[in-house]
């Protein structure tokens, strides 16, 4: 349950009038960049099992310094006014933080998918994009949502036909939405994008030994003990790349009916593979289970990664929460008055708007390959193989003269001939997006004694962007 003080929105805001005190805009600007432009609820029925059914649905635009806008939509019963500004605003700081060229935006609709059948959904699905796509709140150029909590690539595709349907002169159509499926114009990558940035953000900040030691950590994140809440898509991708590719330990796994935990570490996959036959992670073999998950938010580890609702470390338990670095996987899921109890014991917080935009960045490609109307390497690859052939064959060439022969291992020659695809493309711009936000962050955490935190810090690059982009417009 999400614990807010004033609410969601409160909470965000609260973050960003503490940074916002450090620098030196005007009053009107602070206010303009603080508000919500505009909240749009739509309510649609939608018949069904012989009889009308009435949604509720919401498209939260915070912030148009830069269009489209962009940002998910959430399938929850828990959707309402106040967490879709929330969220939007997220959106807008996220954005410009990872640079992604984009106004920040969210979406909402309160249903229970686990209640409705597939073609169900999909009449809901499509119905809900009508109506925000005949108001112009889904466009390639004006509003581009993605998936969120509750939605994935299906509700992509039809959300993406749908307005292709009713704009059917439109070329550009795909580029309406991201997270589309490969074969109806999504991106390789796109779907462990989110965890994959988090696994990123998390190399990046072990490249940074006086950044550890802020946080008491040390060595390399082989053998960090890490706790995650949630193995939904974002902390699946990232506790398993991190266990499988880093070496990291995931001790602890917090989920809907509890949580499993094991000293030896837990296999994620497997996990995940568990969750999916049985509806929860009770039962798993090999690690101890716990009712009452959220004590586990409290276990001793090197790494806390929140990877599923806002709230969910508020001030009722933060002071109880013993792990030296927190890694915020999802939108919002340390309140105001948790973080201050938090940063007050010397808890590292890498901040939402950093460690989850990866999702966003790989929209952001998705949608400049849609417009382009050309995947990623396709021109490039061969050309970049055939290059690299030229060098082996003279260096074979080379070597056959020499007296000692020596030859290049079939090993090598594979790696350095293959040319990147887009996956590897997609991959090699999620991790400079993901470095060179961290380096913009932590260049203002060091430069001032007053940023005593990474959330502040990325509040102060992402604000001055934003700002320089108003002030541009002469607002
Ligand atoms: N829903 C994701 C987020 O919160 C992705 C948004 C997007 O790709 O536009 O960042």
């Amino acid at each position: 349950m999400s614990v807010h003080k004033g609410g969601f929105s409160a909470s965000v805001n609260a973050m960003y009038d503490r940074a916002v005190a450090l620098m030196d805009l005007s009053p009107g600007l602070t206010e303009k960049i603080r508000v919500c432009n505009a909240t749009y609820t739509v309510r649609f029925g939608v018949r069904l099992r012989g009889a009308i059914h009435t949604f509720t649905g919401y498209r939260s635009v915070h912030s148009e310094h830069m269009e489209p806008v962009k940002g998910g939509i959430r399938y929850s019963l828990a959707v309402n006014q106040d967490e879709v500004e929330a969220l939007a605003a997220l959106m807008t700081y996220k954005c410009a933080l990872v640079e992604t060229p984009f106004g920040g935006s969210k979406g909402g609709l309160c249903i229970d998918p686990t209640q409705w059948e597939p073609h169900e959904l999909e009449q809901i699905t499509r119905r809900f994009a009508y109506e925000l796509i005949k108001r112009d709140m889904i466009n390639p150029a004006q509003n581009v949502p993605a998936p969120d909590m509750g939605t994935g690539e299906r509700e992509m595709a039809w959300i993406s036909d749908q307005y292709q349907r009713m704009n059917t002169t439109d070329i550009n159509g795909r580029a309406c939405v991201t997270g589309k499926p490969l074969n109806a114009g999504g991106i390789a990558g796109r779907i462990e994008a989110t965890g994959r940035g988090v696994q990123y953000a998390l190399r990046e900040f072990f490249r940074h030994p006086e950044d550890m030691k802020i946080a008491g950590l040390s060595g390399s994140l082989e053998g960090k003990r890490i706790v995650v809440q949630g193995l939904g898509n974002v902390g699946f991708h990232a506790a398993s790349f991190l266990s499988r590719e880093d070496g990291a330990k995931i001790v602890a796994v917090i989920e809907r009916d509890g949580a499993v935990h094991s000293d030896d570490g837990i296999d994620v996959d497997e996990l995940h593979m568990h969750i999916r036959e049985n509806g929860g992670v009770k039962g798993f073999p090999g690690a101890s289970f716990e009712a009452e998950g959220a004590k586990l938010l409290e276990a001793d580890c090197d790494i806390l990664i929140p990877a599923a609702l806002e709230g969910v470390i508020h001030e009722g338990n933060a002071a109880r929460v013993t792990a030296p670095l927190i890694i915020e996987a999802a939108n919002g899921p340390v309140t105001a008055e948790a973080d201050a109890i938090l940063r007050k014991r010397g808890c590292v917080i890498i901040p939402d708007m950093y460690a989850n935009a990866g999702g966003v960045t790989v929209s952001y490609f998705e949608w400049v390959k849609n417009l382009s109307h050309i995947r990623f390497g396709r021109m490039e690859r061969r050309a970049e193989e055939a290059r690299h052939q030229v060098l082996v064959n003279e260096l074979e060439r080379l070597s056959k003269n020499k007296e000692v022969a020596w030859t290049l291992s079939d090993n090598f020659k594979r790696d350095y001939l293959r040319g990147a695809g887009e996956l590897e493309l997609v991959r090699s711009g999620l991790d400079d997006t993901m470095r060179s936000a961290y380096g913009a962050m932590r260049e203002v955490w060091h430069a001032r004694d007053e940023v005593a935190d990474l959330r502040t810090a990325g509040f102060l690059v992402s604000i001055s962007r934003i700002a320089a982009s108003y002030q541009a417009k002469g607002l």
